[in-house]
């Protein structure tokens, strides 16, 4: 049996009971010592072996989203977890209920080989490091600013291995989501694992199927910098498509702006610039169908140059040349913004015809605002969606849903304001009573009200300290 047969994790339950089990490890520590005699075996071969009883337990140090997310996945993979916390009494209500044992950091070390890391990385020097020795460190942990720019193009994962020389540190997992995780919607989602030690990368990558992800093996550890961007990385494969139909769009809104307004001024100068009136109604949405067009075009173009140079060179085996297979590669995102302009169009005609859009700004602003509200009312739906949010990095995850989410707060606020505009800073109380608009405009105005000060820089950077784990409560203080 090899090594890697060795560490398959086959721990049956009743393990004992019909000798079976215990007949296999001992054939195993029979050959590993045969193996010693002849010199040939190695002692890393004695660790899986020993191993392969520890399998499937799993210690992990935090109690912090992260670590209970994955802590409940593992359990319901049958794994045996055990949290290691700064304060086992207040942790234990939340990790027994999913399953899990909890210990004080130390007595947690002493239950198992594999060791997840789930504590913010700018606190792990903090935990009882000299315990990690010989032992399986899983580093989930993703870059923040602080730690960015202290670590410079050193990866975390690298600083801990250079802090516990002696452990076995696998990079994994970090680009999960604990929000995800808890949902349990990632579908086989890829899980990048990299690390110095092969038998701990292989362990870990059992570990990823075990709870129905898809592990990637990106080899030694030096990769773990490429591992730590990606959770970070921000639409970088929807550049191209988006900045495609952003030229796209701008080119036909400006000629229409040409053609439309400023060419009959040009013939006839007069100071009558209602036109301008139907810039929403009729320029921006004949643009978007124009757009939409444009890309559903750019999306067939590629494959049918790729043909061409298939047919040209007699083979499929040859690459293309990298402008093609960028092309190729962005379809999916021109077909989705192709989408976006089509129900754009649809949606600014069809608001446009019964509202007369000929009438005032207001009246054109109200309906933009509305629209556009309604189409990123849409895009947060559609990001929601466990195959859409599945295949998103947790920058653009937490973009769509907090930025554009609160950018839509915005828009339908401000549809609500243009409507009744005239009502609603009139203090006309109709039969005693304020009007319906302005009862509704009082919650999404309060919230907005709420929001504003929570982006002054020393909120914002005191609550992402909190968010990160800086806890100001005296248990948590006496206990670090
Ligand atoms: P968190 O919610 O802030 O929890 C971290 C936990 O670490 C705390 O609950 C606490 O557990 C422990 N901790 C906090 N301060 C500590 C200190 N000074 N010394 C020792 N332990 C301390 O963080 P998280 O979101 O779970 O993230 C944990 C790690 O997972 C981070 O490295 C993060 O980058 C990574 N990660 C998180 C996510 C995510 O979606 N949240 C996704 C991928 C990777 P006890 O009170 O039990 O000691």
């Amino acid at each position: 049996m090899s090594p890697l047969n060795s560490e398959t994790p086959t721990l049956p339950s009743g393990a004992g009971n019909d000798g079976q089990p215990h007949a296999k490890q001992d054939a195993m520590e029979v050959k590993a010592r045969q193996q010693d005699v002849n010199g040939t075996a190695s002692h890393s071969l004695w660790v899986d072996v020993n191993a392969h009883q520890e399998v499937k337990r799993v210690v992990v140090l935090g109690s912090g989203d992260f670590g209970l997310a994955l802590t409940g996945r593992l359990v319901q993979a049958n794994y045996q977890v055990v949290v290691g916390s700064r304060n086992p009494q207040k942790t234990r209500p939340r990790a027994s209920g999913i399953g899990a044992t909890v210990m004080q950091h130390e007595e947690a070390l002493q239950q198992g080989e594999v060791v997840v890391m789930a504590v913010p990385f700018t606190h792990v020097a903090s935990l009882p490091l000299q315990q990690l020795a010989g032992k399986i460190v899983i580093d989930v942990s993703n870059r923040t600013p602080a730690t960015s720019s202290s670590l410079g193009s050193l990866s975390q994962a690298e600083e801990l291995q250079a802090l516990v020389p002696a452990a076995r540190v696998v990079k994994a997992f970090n680009v999960l989501s604990a929000y995800a995780l808890t949902r349990g919607n990632m579908g086989s989602k890829e899980v990048p694992v990299c690390s110095d030690d092969e038998a701990a990368r292989r362990r870990v990558c059992e570990i990823a199927r075990d709870l129905r992800f898809t592990p990637l093996d990106m080899g030694r550890l030096s990769n773990a910098q490429e591992v730590e961007a990606i959770p970070l990385s921000f639409f970088t494969e929807w550049r191209g498509g988006f900045f495609t139909s952003l030229a796209v769009f701008v080119f036909y809104f400006l000629l229409l702006l040409f053609e439309w307004q400023l060419c009959s001024h040009l013939q006839h100068p007069s100071n009558d610039w209602s036109s301008l009136n139907r810039l929403v109604s009729s320029n921006v949405s004949i643009a978007c169908a124009d757009t939409a067009l444009t890309l559903l075009a750019l999306c067939y173009l590629p494959g049918v140059l790729a043909a061409y140079l298939q047919l040209w060179r007699g083979t499929k085996y040859s690459q293309f040349p990298g402008w093609l297979d960028l092309w190729l590669k962005s379809r999916k995102h021109l077909g989705l913004l192709m989408l976006l302009n089509s129900l754009l169009h649809v949606i600014l005609k069809l608001a446009g015809s019964p509202l007369s859009w000929n009438a005032d700004w207001r009246r054109n602003a109200f309906v933009a605002s509305g629209v556009f509200a309604l189409v990123l009312a849409g895009i947060l739906g559609l990001t929601s969606l466990p195959s859409v949010a599945g295949n998103m990095t947790w920058r653009e995850f937490s973009f769509v849903q907090s930025v554009l989410g609160w950018f839509t707060l915005v828009l339908a606020t401000l549809h609500l304001v243009f409507s009744g505009w005239d009502m609603l800073f009139k203090p006309d109380f109709t039969c005693y009573l304020p009007s319906n608009g302005q009862f509704v405009m009082v919650l999404p105005l309060l919230t907005l009200a709420l929001k504003l000060p929570l982006l002054l820089p020393c909120v914002d950077s005191m609550l992402q300290n909190i968010r990160q784990g800086y806890d100001r409560t005296p248990s948590r203080t006496n206990n670090n």
